[in-house]
């Protein structure tokens, strides 16, 4: 029988986990035996909520840990709380994330930046900060969360494609100046999953976006937080530098 709890003595931070596919995320890896710091900025209840149920379901060691990604002494800070209040850090998923839509032409500098900002630079930031100490135990593993519309592009979000393409060359890159001491760097690039990032969206824009799916239908955070859960396990130490798609097929 496989081991239920493989991540059993591995510590995690997962950004963006008070909600959607985070706070899969953050359930997930606390199933499978692993501390959990659970990252936040602007809602702390909803993060207090799921530190209660990782402890409440999976005896986990978990935490809440406010910062906002914009600024980015606040990343940095992140990795260093994470090591004080776990006694280290082992796994790292930058997925706290933003849109601010609109077409390129109209596109103002503030959402343009804010985009980049939350979404590119803060995970640069923390992964050069969380690479210090995994360097040092010689093993670590990092998954970005990126997005279809930074493989294949989408209308009306150039600024999110762009950063989500840029999380992209990030892994690549970080997977090849890292991978000689037991640290994977992969990406996951979700579709159109069913959280409130997309729920919030007008019912014919969701509509017409789960019509260009193959599957039929939006994905769950859960189906994402698996995909992110397999990349970390001790099994999956040779796979690095990859971009796994969980969409349904829309990139397909
Ligand atoms: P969500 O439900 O909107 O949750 C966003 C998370 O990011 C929340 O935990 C939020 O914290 C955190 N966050 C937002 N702004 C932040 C900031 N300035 N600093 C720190 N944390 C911040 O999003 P989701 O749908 O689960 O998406 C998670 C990731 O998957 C994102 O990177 C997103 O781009 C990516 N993705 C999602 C989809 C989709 O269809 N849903 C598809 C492809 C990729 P608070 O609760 O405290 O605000």
């Amino acid at each position: 029988m496989s081991d239920p709890r493989p991540l059993e003595g591995r510590r995690a931070l997962v950004t963006g986990a008070s909600r959607g596919i985070g706070r899969a995320t953050a359930m997930a890896f606390a199933k499978a035996g692993a501390a959990v710091a659970v990252a936040y900025s602007a809602h702390p209840e909803s993060a207090e909520a799921v530190v209660t149920a990782l402890r409440n379901d999976h005896g986990a060691t978990a935490i809440a840990l406010g910062a906002d990604l914009a600024d980015p002494s606040a990343a940095a800070g992140l990795v260093e709380q994470t090591v004080q209040a776990l006694g280290g850090i082992d796994i790292v998923v930058n997925n706290a994330g933003i849109t601010r839509d609109n077409l390129a032409m109209r596109l103002a500098d503030d959402d343009w930046d804010a985009v980049i900002a939350i979404d590119l630079t803060a995970a640069f930031h923390i992964c050069r900060a969380a690479l210090r100490p995994m360097l040092r135990q010689r093993f670590g593993r990092i998954v970005n969360v990126s997005s279809i519309a930074g493989v294949i592009g989408n209308a009306g979000q150039s600024n999110y494609s762009a950063a989500k393409a840029g999380l992209i060359g990030l892994t690549k890159s970080l997977a090849r100046e890292v991978a000689s001491r037991d640290i994977t760097v992969n990406a996951v690039a979700p579709g159109f999953i069913e959280t409130d990032m997309t729920t919030t969206l007008a019912d014919a824009v969701q509509a017409s976006a789960i019509a260009a799916i193959p599957k039929g239908r939006m994905g769950t955070a859960d189906e994402v937080a698996s995909a992110i859960t397999f990349l970390v396990l001790p099994e999956s130490g040779y796979i690095t530098g990859h971009v796994l798609h969980v969409d349904g097929g829309l990139a397909a």
